[in-house]
């Protein structure tokens, strides 16, 4: 059975990085009717918080990423962690080591002056120190040879031996290292699949290291190429949001980032919308790139318009009100808000766009906000006479629908001898406060007899 896990640091939100390996790894179990496991890296007190951890576990939430089994905090396991480490001692492949974080660098640096690679250079592996203050627990890592593996990405990878330092497992105040602890934690889990970001390709020979040192299989591991901005510089804050939250607050929907995430970096023939059930279906892991792939807001901005228009209006009513809030506009009422939806839904980009652009629905009559050029440009005395009149015809209609609308600017159209566009603008900025918006008949009709009114005789004023 394959197990992958996420294993982020709660450091910070989200970002759209870890949510792309966590995506794959959820891929790569789902896919293969594995088990998909989490694991907080919560070891380094200094930069860990609750609220990060929060924010991580709710932007999986939020993208659908749900683990099995039981959450882990990798803080709980320092015993563990340290059990093994003896064990290492008692087996002979680490041992204690005395010498001072100065003396280390002197080491460190007279190999560079000899134009070596810059290392500890093992005078305490044949010492048999036992514990004591100050000292660390090092690893006896081969000296020649080369470590090896297959990245489930990039390819076979082999490292000399001889490059790497004998690295620190328990550091002199008892802790573990970062390296052992993911090593431990990811065999007791039982991890048989490591997916993870490129930065970590370096861990990953000594990792195999320790598994070796431990006796036991190492999992196969697989580096995910960095997501870049438009500028081929790695994603950062410069080229705009970079936490999964953050697209959630610009009113881009999960199946959105979720199917994005997906493709970005990953690719099956030229598809480009995925369902979830989909990617479950098709995700493979050779067919994941090997190479740095670009942040495309504008392909996350057309595959949202997608799910908003694949939405049922029912959905969009419930995500859009928390939108509203944001943007300090007041909340429609629900059905007010279903009788817009479906003029909106076929062409708004993101719910925020959909919000900024339908607002004017549903503000109070007497706070929408006029476009003033639009006024000086559209409401005109003579423009004004014919609203006058289109007033008087809208207040007689039997009905307010759709049709009835229509079909009475028609006859207005034809008996007054202007033409629909003469006077469709200073009707429709009349009421809307702008010269944007759906069809005028349907705008009039989902705005209502009573508000069409009120704002005809406020911009009449
Ligand atoms: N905790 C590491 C990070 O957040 C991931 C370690 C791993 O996946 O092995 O970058």
């Amino acid at each position: 059975e394959i197990v992958t896990r996420f294993a982020p640091s709660p450091t910070g939100y989200l970002h759209v990085g870890g949510a792309r390996t966590a995506i794959f790894s959820w891929l790569l179990a789902r896919s293969q009717g594995g088990k998909f496991l989490l694991r907080i890296e919560d070891t380094d007190r200094e930069r860990s918080t609750p609220e990060a951890t929060r924010a991580i576990l709710d932007g999986m939430a939020w993208l659908g990423l749900e683990h099995d089994g039981e959450l882990v905090y990798q803080s709980e396991r320092g015993h563990i962690h340290n059990a093994a480490v003896d064990a290492m001692l008692e087996a002979g492949t680490a041992y204690w080591c005395e010498c001072t974080p100065e003396e280390v660098e002197a080491m460190r640096e007279k190999a560079r002056a000899e134009g070596r690679k810059p290392k500890y250079d093992g005078r305490c592996r044949e010492r048999g120190l036992g514990p004591g203050p100050g000292r660390v627990v090092r690893l006896k890592a081969p000296l020649d040879g080369v470590t090896s593996y297959d990245d489930m990405v990039k390819g076979p990878i082999s490292v000399a031996n001889e490059e790497m330092d004998d690295l620190i497992l328990r550091r002199s105040d008892g802790s573990p290292t970062y390296n052992l602890a993911v090593v431990v934690d990811d065999s007791d889990m039982g991890v048989t699949h490591v997916l993870r970001g490129e930065d970590h390709i370096s861990n990953t020979p000594r990792q195999i290291q320790i598994y070796r040192a431990l006796g036991i299989s190492a999992p196969r591991f697989g580096h995910v190429p960095m997501i870049l901005g438009p500028d081929k510089k790695k994603l950062s804050k410069r080229h705009g949001a970079t936490s999964v939250v953050e697209y959630d607050a610009q009113g881009i929907l999960p199946e959105a980032m979720l199917n994005y995430l997906a493709r970005l970096g990953w690719s099956h023939g030229d598809q480009e919308i995925f369902s979830r059930e989909e990617l479950i279906r098709c995700f493979s892991i050779e067919n994941l790139g090997t190479s740095a792939a670009v942040f495309d807001m504008d392909k996350l901005l057309w595959l949202n318009s997608h799910y908003i228009k694949e939405s049922s209006p029912e959905r969009l009513a419930d995500l859009l009100p928390r939108h509203f809030e944001a943007l300090s506009l007041p909340v429609p009422e629900r059905e007010a808000l279903l009788r817009v939806i479906p003029h909106y839904q076929p062409r708004a980009k993101t719910l925020v766009e959909f919000v900024r652009n339908s607002a004017f629905f549903f503000v109070a009559d007497d706070a929408l906000i006029y476009d003033q050029a639009a006024v000086a440009k559209f409401l005109t005395p003579e423009a004004r006479e014919r609203l006058a009149q289109m007033r008087g015809m809208l207040a007689a209609l039997p009905d307010f629908g759709e049709e009835t609308v229509e079909r009475a600017l028609g006859e207005y159209v034809a008996s007054s001898g202007a033409s629909f566009k003469v006077i469709a603008q200073p009707l429709r900025v009349a009421v809307t406060g702008s010269t944007q918006s759906p069809g005028l008949h349907q705008t009039l009709a989902a705005l209502g007899r009573e508000k069409t009114l009120a704002r005809l005789d406020r911009a009449l004023k």
